[in-house]
């Protein structure tokens, strides 16, 4: 990060909210780490250091604060961008420009920061790829090129063109062969999550800071032979419905569509684990067993862990036989929780 010390120190002791998500900060003196917005006392600078991973504060032996919490919803969309992301979602063909994140008291330096972290790409960027992949979804469902740039806020159609040409390789008037999977930010009380999907279902559901996602995503890609892009799909709906009373521990079985990307064996794989009880937990041996290949324990533990749907494929109901909860792609703490949540003590 290029953050300077000084920089991230001025905005912690601000407790300026456009920092959150960014960077932490570790209090040598306590041996705590708090977020930017902390409301404890902010501590002298030469006994502070900053990260931009809690992970990283964690191996370096810090504890979370008790105040701000800091690991949980650690990657939490701040509301404002929330808000934009929102707007957007209503109207693809909005245009916000710098001018207009200044009126609506935002920086635009802290928006563009934010994207580049969260989705590796400027604000401005994150706009006409979402705008470009609604003007696709249009010519998909039969509009013509004419309507469906212009009803996206294209101003010209040399311009849809191009645009659609650098993504997709080819005129929009040939795009219908090429596919795109959507990409959503979905917020959960466990942070945030992304979520993808085709026309036939939910085929990523995982937490944002899942070291493995970015593979995941290249392997989803490759899969569909497809772009995958910022956009609205139908079964986001249901996914974030679904996914919300489940959090508030009023649903136990999930019925938005999947459409998993996996061999024949993980799907399989799957398969079993989605028929793991709510509530419940099972060993890797038992899982093994259920499949008839008690010897394939490792391969199913393999499987367990190449999951990309996590919670509606509940890869974290399965436990070590001596009833450890064992690893988990989104880390134990959160294993741990769903769990809990499960066995309904609240959060
Ligand atoms: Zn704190």
């Amino acid at each position: 990060m290029e953050l300077s010390a000084e920089l991230m120190y001025q905005a912690s002791f601000d407790k300026n909210p456009d920092f959150e998500g960014v960077f932490w900060m570790g209090v040598k003196t306590t041996g705590i780490f708090c977020r930017p917005t902390c409301n404890a006392r902010k501590p002298k600078p030469e006994n502070v250091e900053f990260f931009s991973h809690t992970k990283e504060a964690i191996l370096k032996g810090y504890r979370p604060c008790k105040v701000c919490k800091p690991l949980e919803n650690p990657e939490g969309t701040p509301p404002a961008i929330q808000q934009l992301l929102s707007e957007l979602s209503a109207d693809p063909s909005l245009k916000i420009k710098d001018y207009d994140l200044v009126q609506r008291g935002l920086e635009p330096a802290a928006v563009r920061r934010w994207f580049l972290k969260h989705h590796g790409i400027t604000f401005h960027a994150f706009q006409r790829m979402f705008k470009l992949n609604s003007a696709f979804k249009k010519l998909n469902s039969g509009e013509h090129v004419t309507d469906a740039a212009f009803e996206c806020g294209y101003e010209s159609l040399s311009g849809f063109g191009e645009s659609f040409k650098n993504i997709f390789g080819v005129a929009p008037s040939q795009g219908k062969s090429e596919k795109v999977i959507d990409l959503k930010r979905i917020e959960t009380p466990l942070g945030t999550m992304i979520a993808c999907a085709d026309e036939n279902g939910i085929c990523l559901l995982e937490f944002s800071d899942r070291k493995a996602l970015p593979t995941e995503l290249k392997d989803i890609s490759r899969h569909f032979k497809a772009n995958i892009m910022q956009g609205d799909n139908p079964h986001f709906k249901t996914l974030e419905k679904e996914l919300a009373e489940y959090f508030e521990g009023t649903r136990q079985q999930f019925t938005v569509p999947l459409s998993p990307v996996g061999t024949d064996f993980q799907l399989k794989v799957w398969e079993v684990l989605r028929n793991i009880p709510y509530g419940t937990t099972r060993s890797y041996q038992e899982q093994a067993n259920i499949l008839g290949s008690p010897k394939s324990v490792r391969a199913v533990a393999n499987a367990n862990g190449l999951n990309k749907i996590s919670i509606i494929i509940p890869c974290h109901r399965v436990i070590g036989s001596n009833g450890l909860l064992t690893g988990y792609g989104g880390g134990v703490w959160r294993k741990q929780k769903l769990l809990e949540l499960e066995k309904s003590i609240l959060f």
